[in-house]
């Protein structure tokens, strides 16, 4: 039985602020929010990745995200926010369960802060296999 703490919330050995249910879903407020608002969206499957997860989770999750983005707009007034997903302790993966972050974003002192590099060039012959190989992986 995987054992990790949205395990523990899922099973209710841990309590957490709901905000949303289904066969397949729970959502919850994140217990160390970024900004007023932060919450979670995870599915019920113990899945650890994103690429690990059922296409019935998939699916679920899918389907209620932008809901439950909306209603989180709704509440705190806050009309920008990020959506994060991290796959793996490098990307910053601290819950070894799927999970969807969304995090409004009121102004530019609260919610996520995002360090992007700076973009790098594109090869487009190693473009062009690449994509081809991702195509016949996905196929
Ligand atoms: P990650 O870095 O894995 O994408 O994010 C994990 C998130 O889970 C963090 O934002 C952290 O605050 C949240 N978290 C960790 N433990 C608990 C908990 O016991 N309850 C709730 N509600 N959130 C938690």
């Amino acid at each position: 039985m995987a054992d990790n703490i949205f395990d523990k919330i899922l099973r209710g050995e841990i309590p957490c602020h709901k905000v949303y249910e289904d066969d397949h879903v729970l959502a919850f407020l994140d217990i160390g929010p970024l900004s007023r608002g932060h919450t979670l969206v995870i599915p019920k499957e113990s899945a650890v990745t994103l690429d690990a997860l059922s296409d019935d989770s998939a699916a679920a999750l899918g389907r209620v995200l932008p809901r439950i983005c909306r209603a989180v707009k709704k509440a705190t007034g806050c009309e920008d926010f990020n959506v994060l997903q991290n796959n793996g302790a490098l990307a910053h993966q601290a819950v070894f369960h799927v999970h969807f972050h969304i995090i409004p974003r009121p102004d530019s002192s609260q919610g996520l802060g995002v360090g992007w590099r700076s973009a790098g060039t594109f090869d487009h012959a190693d473009g062009a296999a690449l994509a081809r190989a991702i195509a016949a992986a996905i196929a």
